[in-house]
């Protein structure tokens, strides 16, 4: 019978390897915990949330929602999992973090058809030898050794291994009465420039620079001193040098006049649009180590950001990941002639394809496993739809036409427009996910007929 490798029993490795165990697939699940740590994984366990213990909205209309769906429609079993070890959050699904490694270690132990191996893969090739089919899933802190095997096959201008980048905040999610759009040294009369800007007054400023501060920042370790970062400072950094550092640098008002007073603000942020059609704001200089639940309480004290949603977060830490628009096609398939050669399809799933965050991760490990599986049976997967959140969101990360890519997560600025647009934004985001879920729907039906979902996994 056929086999697959899967490296990494992370987030997406993990999903990957219980889908292809339930198509009654054999699978060589390798991963290099414990004997060999990450700087962020604390356990030997599977899929380990590494950091908060949020897996984000549970509401229908949020692309975080569409994507839960999408993830129980295709029998995601570490998202059941995530259901069953559920904590009490309101509107989102937090869950007992433990519980749910424990969970998924166990159902990954027990399986007959899944072999866990503990052990550190270095080589591609090594790993595709003997193997019907290759997945690679080792995530954002990819080892040293599989790291640099992978930027000979990927080529190495195609592999990034840091990320620094400054959120990214939905349009329609902040307060045009408070923000102004004016390029500095411009009439502030004319309304116009390239920039919005969220003014401070001082007491703003003192209240933010103190939060800043204080904020919980990820776990910084050696490698994330790399040279790379002596240019490139987080917000928070410069803030912990001197209060009034940020107001002389990324925050500085100089050649702003805030229309609603008059006068220069005490400081400013400068938000510029981040896509063509002004969907989505880049907090300008805000590259930040502060962990995603603390850059949402934080930045959300900046004036005009009171209910700012992230369309991503700011990063900076130690982040390995493809190139996904010129390495992967649709079915997450690595495309390089290196890879083509190996013999064995390889295919790329969870960060190190592209995406971000812990759901967008164990849908593509879904992702991958499907196409994996279509790949050995010789038949064709039925398309993504780009209705859906995760397909808008492959759309986007698999797109040639995507330029200077950072992995991202599922999030309404990458969908496709409305055929017929609606002004009203709650009803606009209804509207996205009523379409998502018919073609959800018809997608399933889709890999049902191909025979390439598990038996039990249709609820
Ligand atoms: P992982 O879950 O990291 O799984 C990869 C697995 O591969 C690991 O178990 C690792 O030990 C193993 N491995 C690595 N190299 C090898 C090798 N050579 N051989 C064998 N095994 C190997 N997302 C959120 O939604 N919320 C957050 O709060 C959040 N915080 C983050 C904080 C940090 C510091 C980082 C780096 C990322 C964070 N993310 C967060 C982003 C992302 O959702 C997670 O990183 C997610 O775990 C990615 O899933 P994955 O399956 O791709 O990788």
């Amino acid at each position: 019978s056929s086999s697959v490798t899967i490296l990494g029993a992370g987030l997406a490795g993990s999903e990957a390897a219980l889908h292809l165990a339930a198509r009654g697939i054999r699978v060589r699940l390798v991963e290099m915990r414990p004997a060999v740590p990450t700087p962020v994984h604390a356990s030997g366990d599977c899929a380990e949330l590494v950091c908060s213990n949020s897996l984000k909205s549970t509401k229908p209309d949020s692309a975080a929602g569409m994507l839960k769906r999408e993830l129980e429609a295709l029998g995601s079993f570490v998202f059941a999992a995530a259901r069953r070890h559920a904590v009490p959050a309101g509107g989102a699904l937090a869950v007992d973090r433990a519980a749910l490694s424990g969970a998924v270690t166990a159902l990954v132990e027990e399986h007959p058809l899944i072999e866990l191996v503990r052990a550190e893969a270095r080589s591609v090739r090594e790993a595709a030898a003997g193997a019907d089919a290759l997945v690679i899933a080792t995530g954002p802190l990819t080892s040293d050794a599989l790291a640099a095997d992978l930027a000979r096959i990927a080529g190495a201008d195609h592999l990034a291994f840091y990320d620094a980048a400054a959120p990214i905040v939905m349009a329609d999610s902040l307060d045009g009465e408070k923000l102004f759009r004016q390029s500095r040294y411009e009439d502030a009369s004319a309304g116009a420039g390239d920039y919005l800007n969220a003014p401070f007054t001082r007491e703003e400023y003192d209240a933010f620079v103190e939060a800043l501060v204080g904020a919980e920042r990820v776990i910084q370790r050696d490698f994330e001193t790399h040279d790379l970062f002596q240019a490139c400072q987080p917000i928070e950094e410069i803030a912990r040098k001197g209060h009034d550092a940020p107001r002389f640098g990324t925050l500085k008002p100089v050649g702003l006049t805030d229309p609603r007073t008059g006068r220069r603000p005490w400081a400013a942020l400068q938000l510029r649009a981040e896509d063509a059609h002004g969907m989505s704001y880049n907090l300008v200089g805000f590259q930040t180590n502060l962990t995603f639940p603390e850059q949402r309480r934080v930045f959300r004290m900046i004036p005009g950001l009171e209910n700012a949603e992230f369309a991503r977060y700011g990063v900076m830490h130690r982040n390995t990941f493809l190139d996904a628009p010129r390495l992967l096609d649709a079915d997450l398939r690595l495309r390089t002639p290196q890879a083509e050669a190996l013999g064995a399809p390889v295919f790329v799933a969870g960060q190190l394809a592209g995406t971000e965050g812990y759901c967008e991760a164990i849908r593509s490990g879904l992702h991958a496993a499907i196409s994996a599986s279509a790949a050995l049976a010789g038949v064709s997967a039925p398309p993504l739809p780009r209705a859906t959140a995760f397909g808008a969101l492959m759309a986007y990360a698999t797109d040639p036409a995507t330029v200077d890519y950072q992995p991202m997560h599922v999030n309404f600025g990458i969908m496709e427009p409305l055929e017929r647009p609606v002004r009203n934004k709650r009803e606009r985001y209804a509207a996205y996910a009523e379409r998502g879920g018919e073609a959800l729907e018809a997608y399933v039906e889709g890999l049902a007929e191909a025979g390439l979902l598990p038996r039990d996994a249709r609820r």
